[in-house]
C-alpha cells in the first residue's frame, strides 16, 4: 500500500505515474518528454529519443533513492 494514498497499492505505475509524493520529480522528468508521460506512450517515447531514455533513467532513479529515504524514516519512527 502507498503510504501517502489510502487504498491503493504502491505498485511501479502507481510511483512513477500518479503518486502526488513525485509530481516535482514528474513535472522535470515531463520537460524532457514531447508526449505525456503514460505508459502508453512511454516505450515509444524512450525508444525513438536518447534524450528521453536518458531523463526516464534520471527520473526512476530519484524516485528510488526518494522510496528508500522515506522508507528508512518509516523505520526510524517505529523504534525511536
Ligand atoms: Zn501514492
Amino acid at each position: 500500500m502507498c503510504p501517502s494514498c489510502p487504498g491503493v497499492s504502491e505498485d511501479a505505475e502507481h510511483v512513477f505515474f500518479a503518486c502526488p509524493r513525485f509530481d516535482l520529480l514528474r513535472s522535470t522528468w515531463a520537460e524532457a518528454l514531447t508526449k505525456k508521460t503514460q505508459p502508453e506512450f512511454l516505450i515509444e517515447a524512450m525508444l525513438s529519443s536518447n534524450a528521453v531514455w536518458q531523463a526516464t533513467s534520471a527520473f526512476a532513479t530519484r524516485v528510488l533513492q526518494e522510496l528508500r529515504r522515506l522508507e528508512k524514516k518509516a523505520v526510524g519512527n517505529q523504534n525511536p
